[in-house]
């Protein structure tokens, strides 16, 4: 038994300027944490035992057919440009079209230092390895686009940070690793040329009906509305939504300091580098189309005329809102088992969202709730909650089958932060029962498992996580 990488690349091909050829460094002793087997299969990567398995997710075997390389980018961190980021410590092994025809990128996070490192030391801990390989994993399941975890390993090398951590690296699988500001770099830098390659990689690649440079930003935009809207829907939380971190795929990608709302209120944050909110659960859906303003003045400076090209690009960007509030209407309805549009329905929502907020009640588990009756022991004012009932009662009336609709748009399960950091606690200390567990009910978010009731709960007062670090 031997692993076989079906590597077709595409981006090795680009020409001189977008990447930086670069292998992963090896690491004293790596030991295999997790493997996404039916995500091996999808890309059609043979079985391994797990010493071979470790050896080439940790980088100190580069299979054959990999063009290890780091990519450039640029981008705006909380609204700050930056001109040079680029892959720190992720290596690009390279791609593979899966048995669904879909081509996605190979890439090692954490596999060292890179052309693009600055201070950094191109590794990361065991801890946000695994809340990656929990959360991306968990979305997937939630149905939710997103970038996928392949492998997970420990390195046996110390990382430092505010202590000394262990060591490991991630696998992650995505349709590809081009950002906003894989765009933006090419356009500050005034490199025509390039952000016409790329402009045109992108559409092949991704959207390949979008006609030009205002096609592509159309098709970029109405992705990353649904995206974002599917975020507000399940309570996610990215955290650092830099222009760095938003993925022309529609993909959610970098999960650094991310999280899901336990009690609902729109100023939530958890990240522990985001200082003013800028981020907050409730801000996302206008930082999508900021994101998506920067995309469009990196596209333009392609055109023959880019002040002419102002007016039809600033159309696309504004449109984004509407887009954004019809899918948030469309899914939100659907959380309170609605399939038909009625004039009242946001109001009714709404209602219930502020009741939500007044009380601090459990986001998740109130919208499940509505199904299985229990919507009311989540909430303090019974009354108001009483009165509401009444009315969607009413409005209930004309749907058919809503209780099975609310099922299915409400997850029983979430990846909590307080069962995250007990999993990752528990694997310092080499136990990774917690982990398995978390992910084995993960990958069934909406079904029941009275099993696993506890993973349901939301924390008590001294489990609540206060902080998200990345
Ligand atoms: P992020 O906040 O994860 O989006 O990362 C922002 C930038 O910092 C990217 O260019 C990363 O590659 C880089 N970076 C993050 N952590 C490290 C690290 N430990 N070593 C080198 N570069 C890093
Ligand atoms: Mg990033
Ligand atoms: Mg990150």
């Amino acid at each position: 038994m031997s692993l076989h990488f079906p590597f077709d690349n595409t981006y090795a091909r680009l020409p001189e300027g977008f990447f930086s050829a670069q292998s992963p460094t090896p690491v004293s002793s790596p030991d295999l944490i997790a493997y996404n087997q039916p995500l091996a299969d999808l890309l059609g990567i043979g079985r391994a035992d797990p010493g071979e398995l470790a050896e080439i997710f940790a980088g100190n075997r580069v299979p054959e057919g990999a063009e290890p390389l780091a990519q450039l980018y640029s981008g705006h961190q909380f609204g700050q440009y930056n001109p040079q980021l680029g892959d720190g410590r992720a290596v690009l092994l390279g791609e593979i079209v899966g048995s669904d025809g879909i081509r996605r990128d190979i890439q090692l996070k954490g596999a060292g230092r890179t052309p693009y490192s600055r201070g950094g030391d191109g590794r990361a801990w065991l801890g946000p390895v695994l809340r990656e390989y929990i959360v991306s994993e968990a979305m997937h399941a939630l149905g939710i686009p997103t970038t996928r975890a392949l492998a997970a390993v420990s390195t046996g090398e110390p990382v430092y940070r505010e202590r000394v951590l262990p060591g490991a690296v991630l696998t992650r699988v995505a349709k590809s690793h081009l950002r906003v500001g894989t765009f933006q770099v090419f356009a500050a830098r005034g490199e025509l040329d390039r952000l016409r390659q790329l402009t045109q990689y992108a559409i092949d690649r991704h959207y390949p009906d979008a006609e030009g440079a205002m096609g592509l930003l159309a098709a970029v935009r109405d992705a990353q509305a649904q995206l974002v809207a599917q975020w507000m829907a399940v309570g996610f939380i990215h955290g650092v939504m830099n222009t760095d971190n938003c993925a022309i795929s529609g993909e959610t990608i970098d999960y650094g300091p991310c999280a899901f709302l336990d009690t609902y209120h729109p100023q939530t944050v958890f990240s522990s580098i985001d200082q003013f909110g800028r981020y907050a659960y409730g801000q996302q859906p206008e930082i999508a189309a900021w994101n998506i303003a920067q995309l469009a003045t990196a596209l333009i400076q392609q055109m023959e005329d880019p002040q002419a090209a102002v007016g039809e690009a600033t159309e696309i960007v504004h449109a984004m809102p509407d887009l954004v509030r019809d899918h948030w209407s469309r899914l939100f309805r659907a959380k309170i088992g609605l399939g038909t549009a009625e004039p009242d329905d946001l109001e009714l929502i709404a209602d219930l969202l502020r009741l939500l907020a007044t009380d601090k009640a459990d986001f998740t588990n109130t919208f499940r709730g509505l199904a299985t009756g229990t919507a009311r022991d989540q909430l303090t004012d019974m009354a108001a909650f009483d009165a509401w009932e009444a009315r969607w009662q009413a409005r209930l009336d004309r749907e058919v089958a809503p209780l099975a609709r609310i099922r299915s748009a409400n997850p029983a399960f979430i990846p909590r932060n307080h069962r995250i950091e007990e999993a990752i606690s528990a694997a310092l200390e080499a136990d990774f029962a917690p982990f398995e567990r978390l992910m084995a009910v993960l990958a069934h978010p909406y079904d029941d498992q009275p099993h696993a009731q506890d993973l349901a709960a939301p924390p008590t007062a001294d489990e609540v996580v206060q902080a998200t670090f990345c």
